[in-house]
């Protein structure tokens, strides 16, 4: 039977009867895949502990002739990233990366860009460079890029004004036309997220400069809130439906111990 080999970062370990586990892997050659384990579940011998979620392993598969999922062979860890899983908070955002992934990508879709970035974040997340609430902005605003679902934040997409002519400092969103909109142009619905001009300019470096370079952005602490509210408000309306993990995140948030974010020094 033909065999595979690729590195892969696992995003998600089902159960599958009594013995085996079923893998949702993310590879930068052909994508999101699904694989199964077998006597991974009981046999601690089978694949020595390596399948835990958020690792980059290196994995053969062997494609079966007629149809079913391909069965996995061996897997070499590459990457444990095991500081994200020794912290809760930072397995919380961890999750909330591969649930986007997992949720939004087709099966055996190329999207190397996107498995660059997960990879660089959750590289980030695990040396505690940067602070962990900046990382997920980052994931967020690049992650709708490269979906195709990035929200407009140059001008206001009722009366087409520019940010920067924009008369008031803060502004609403309209999430279902997935732009700005002036304080002119008013509030009509119960989805208005307000964003302020400073917050709007730091989303876009997010999202455009170069990401060696974004996490030195530091935001005020209501800019962070502002932002977070805004990318976790955007995020399930457009992908239509609200991941269990962001649920989660938002639980746990409050309560772990997070150092307040810096005051602004603009980008
Ligand atoms: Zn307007």
């Amino acid at each position: 039977m033909p065999t595979f080999t690729t590195p892969a970062v696992l995003l998600r370990r089902v159960e599958y009867g009594d013995f085996d586990l079923i893998l949702t892997l993310f590879t930068e050659a052909t994508g999101k895949i699904s694989v199964i384990a077998k006597h991974a579940k009981k046999s601690k011998k089978r694949f020595a502990g390596v399948l835990e979620l958020f690792t980059i392993l290196n994995i053969t598969c062997q494609t079966p002739r007629r149809s079913g999922l391909p069965v996995l062979q061996e897997a070499q860890l590459e990457e444990p990233f095991a500081a994200i899983r020794e912290n809760m908070l930072h397995t919380a955002y961890a999750s909330y990366w591969a649930e986007l992934v997992a949720t939004w990508a087709e099966e055996a879709q190329q999207l190397d860009r996107l498995y660059r970035l997960l990879v660089f974040m959750l590289a980030g997340l695990d040396r505690h460079q940067m602070d962990p609430a900046l990382l997920n902005l980052i994931f967020q605003m690049r992650f709708l890029d490269i979906a195709g679902l990035c929200p407009n934040l140059n001008y206001c997409c009722v009366c087409k004004t520019g940010l920067d002519n924009l008369a008031h400092h803060v502004s609403g969103f309209d999430l279902p036309r997935g732009g700005l909109r002036c304080h002119c142009c008013g509030e009509d619905d119960e989805t208005h997220v307000c964003l302020s001009r400073g917050t709007i300019k730091q989303l876009q470096w997010l999202a455009e400069g170069d990401l060696n370079r974004v996490g030195r952005l530091r935001f005020s602490s209501q800019g962070m809130n502002e932002a977070q509210r805004f990318l976790e408000t955007f995020v399930p309306y457009h992908l239509g439906k609200e991941p269990r993990s962001l649920k989660v995140l938002r639980q746990i948030r409050p309560v772990m111990n997070v150092p307040a974010p810096a005051v602004a020094e603009g980008r």
